[in-house]
């Protein structure tokens, strides 16, 4: 519970400083406020959960889902609002083990997908999403533990953000764009990114 928590606070931190960045790639590619909308769904995830004594893990991720839906206007909020309440339903448990995790991260990428519709190489965050979970369930199965699960996803999730830059987007705002989309790095897939860094850096930084 305390590092799920631990976890929020440091994707906040992260969003934060990574702001500019998110809204200068979703310049190219969207409306320039991917930065704007994650800054505002995370600061106000960690003020819920400040406000709270949520006992589990699975009630920590599902505030964030529901504060990230509630004040998020952009697509992302409501895929990552689903994606966080996902996450935190499969966890109703004090402590997450590495398989539990694994299993919630699956229905946490499900719920992205059903409520978006994108698959890989529609240049979306699941483009990042989908790599850092099955490098985590690998490192499951092999008999890794968290920390070794949490850093194998960060490195793939960012390598699948990298790989976005030369997809044509088929999925959200930028898909307007054709092929003017393409040599662009997708914004969600970088906050992606940015989110699973984030889960490595809280279990060992
Ligand atoms: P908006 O596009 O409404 O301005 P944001 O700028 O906050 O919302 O988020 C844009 C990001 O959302 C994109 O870079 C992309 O990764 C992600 N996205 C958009 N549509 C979808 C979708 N259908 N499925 C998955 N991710 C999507
Ligand atoms: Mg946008």
């Amino acid at each position: 519970m305390d590092r799920a928590r631990a976890w929020v606070q440091a994707i906040a931190a992260a969003v934060a400083k990574n702001k500019d960045l998110l809204t200068q790639l979703d310049s190219a590619i969207g409306d320039a406020d991917h930065g704007t909308n994650m800054d505002r769904g995370f600061s106000a995830a960690t003020a819920a959960l400040a406000d709270s004594a949520p006992e589990t893990v699975g009630a920590v991720l599902v505030t964030t889902g529901t504060t990230l839906i509630s004040v998020v206007g952009g697509a992302s909020g409501p895929l990552y609002g689903s994606a966080f309440r996902a996450l935190g339903k499969a966890l109703d448990t004090p402590v997450a083990d590495t398989e539990q995790f694994a299993v919630a991260l699956a229905a946490g990428l499900q719920s992205v997908q059903k409520l978006g519709a994108a698959t890989p190489g529609d240049k979306t965050m699941i483009d990042a999403f989908t790599p850092a979970l099955a490098a985590f369930r690998l490192a499951a199965d092999s008999g890794g533990d968290f920390a070794a699960a949490a850093h194998a996803a960060a490195d793939a999730a960012e390598e699948g953000m990298r790989a976005t830059t030369p997809m044509q987007a088929r999925k959200g705002r930028a898909s307007y764009l054709g092929a003017r989309s393409v040599g662009h790095q997708d914004p969600g897939a970088t906050s992606t990114a940015l989110i699973f860094r984030a889960l490595a850096d809280t279990v060992a930084p």
